[in-house]
């Protein structure tokens, strides 16, 4: 074994993650879910150290993986009001925990007798995770047009749309671009009567949710298990279960069905293959963590965290809605909230959110910019800026209100980002799909692929283009950028 100076390497890495956004302290309102709890991190930290050689794919050699996960989803059933008839997996994500319940309802509506191309039945605000099961698995995807002002789905625009090829129906408790709350009760009915299989996608909620009350006090409607004719429920341990990256949890409601979810193989000559989830072999990294947390906090703790951010969430719904040109868009169920431009004062009063968000960027605090979208009636959702809220928040209110309200001075009147200017820069577009050295040199003629990894500060001009661009050119070129980003120089 050649010697390696363990040190240096280590303090490369330190360097690199120097140059990260901070993933403590409150100042990053999306990705991180910061606790604020620093004995919680170093007990995940020593967990993931202790697990660090095993192999989560196979339970029966390695028994500590069964021991932990059986505790994870025996806590998560409890909470998410689950009976016997309810079983689950630990999965890598929220990702994999919403594909995981599309391919189960397409296996299972295949088996009822359904044949052709299924269909995925949800509203437009459901997670781009049911984009991606429908293109991995050949579903379609219907998306139901939302209150283009609230942000909340009408029940009755979704269930006017059941139909025998529906194989699944999803709801969101809450929805991550708004933190609607779906209603979930009267959906789920309807799926009932009509034999559709409902997920309720609380891969946000899951882990707070079961701690929320309504602004007057009062508790929510159900939304988990206790609704008939939910089936399944996602739930990420790495957002409101303070886990470190790579833990969700998917409850499924009845044995047979939860069995679909499955791969098993005899037909190759390695050993038998069984696999609950997508992956192979497997960390048991943040399934450890994330059991560790669980034991540690207990409900108390999950309780106590969730008050945190609870009065964190409503100050600053206050604060937004107080300043002039802001709104916050509906009302959110949630430690998260969408801020748009209060399109009801005149225009030199308004305060554009995307423009909003590079400002306080500049002062040190990351809002997370989500573009504008028209629906499929012709409705348009608006351009909108997201924030999503954590235990740490409650402790920095007084001086996120400080950045919120000078940013918001900064850009007051300012229109938003106009991007012909952009656009008239480009190479004509044939329709054709772009290959990769044309798009890298659309990304350099607006700008936005230096050498450096990351975005440019400015990043209100970046979402004015992906609004203006047909769909499938800005999609293959956000490919190019982050592709582009990895590639050996
Ligand atoms: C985060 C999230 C997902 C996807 O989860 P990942 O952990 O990012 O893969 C799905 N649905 C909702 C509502 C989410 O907030």
């Amino acid at each position: 074994m050649r010697s390696f100076d363990g040190n240096a390497i280590l303090a490369r890495l330190s360097a690199l993650r120097a140059a990260d956004a901070p993933t403590h302290g409150g100042h990053v309102l999306s990705y991180v879910y910061d606790s604020g709890v620093a004995e919680l991190d170093e007990l995940a930290a020593a967990a993931v150290r202790l697990v660090q050689p095993v192999n989560g794919l196979d339970p029966t050699t390695f028994t500590s993986v069964a021991v932990m996960e059986r505790e994870v989803l025996g806590f998560a059933r409890e909470l998410l009001h689950g009976g016997d008839e309810v079983v689950g997996s630990v999965t890598s994500g929220g990702t994999e925990s919403c594909l995981l319940a599309v391919k189960t309802a397409r296996e299972a509506w295949r088996a009822a007798g359904g044949t052709g191309r299924p269909r995925i039945l949800a509203p437009v605000t459901v997670h781009a995770a049911f984009h991606k099961a429908a293109e991995y698995f050949g579903l379609d995807l219907d998306l139901v047009p939302v209150d283009a002002r609230t942000g909340r789905l009408e029940a009755r625009r979704l269930i006017e749309r059941l139909g025998p090829d529906v194989a699944l129906a999803v709801v969101s408790a809450p929805s991550y671009p708004y933190g609607s709350l779906d209603p979930v009760e009267e959906v789920a009915a309807a799926c009932d009567e009509a034999g559709v299989d409902l997920h309720v996608d609380g891969c946000i909620g899951g882990w707070i949710l079961p701690f929320w009350r309504e602004a007057d006090g009062s508790a929510l409607p159900a939304w988990d298990f206790r609704v008939a004719g939910v089936t399944s429920v996602s739930a990420d341990l790495h957002k409101f279960g303070y886990a470190p990256k790579g833990a969700s949890v998917l409850l499924q409601r009845g044995r047979d069905r939860q069995r679909l979810q499955y791969f098993a193989t005899t037909g190759w000559p390695g050993y038998p293959v069984v696999n609950p989830t997508l992956l192979g072999s497997k960390s048991a990294g943040a399934l450890a963590a994330s059991w560790a947390i669980i034991q540690a906090l207990g409900a108390r703790g999950f309780a106590e965290l969730a008050d945190a951010c609870l009065h964190a969430t409503r100050a600053l719904a206050d604060i937004v809605g107080d300043i002039e040109g802001l709104r916050v868009v509906g009302s959110p169920t949630g430690p998260l909230l969408a801020v748009a431009t209060d399109d009801e004062l005149p225009a030199d009063r308004r305060v554009d959110p995307h423009q909003w968000a590079d400002r306080a960027r500049l002062r040190g605090w990351h809002l997370q910019l989500q573009p504008g979208l028209t629906q499929s009636d012709g409705t348009r959702l608006p351009a909108t800026t997201h924030l999503t809220i954590t235990p740490v928040t409650k402790d920095r209110i007084d001086e996120l209100e400080a950045v919120l309200r000078a940013s918001a001075d900064d850009v007051r009147g300012t229109p938003p980002v106009d991007a012909e200017a952009a656009l008239a820069a480009l190479p004509p577009l044939s329709g054709a799909p772009l290959d990769s050295d044309t798009a890298a040199g659309i990304l350099r003629a607006v700008g936005i692929a230096g050498d450096a990894p990351g975005l440019p500060n400015d990043q209100a001009p970046l979402l004015a283009l992906i609004e203006a661009l047909p769909r499938p050119v800005t999609e293959r070129l956000l490919i190019e950028l982050l592709a582009r980003i990895v590639e050996p120089s």
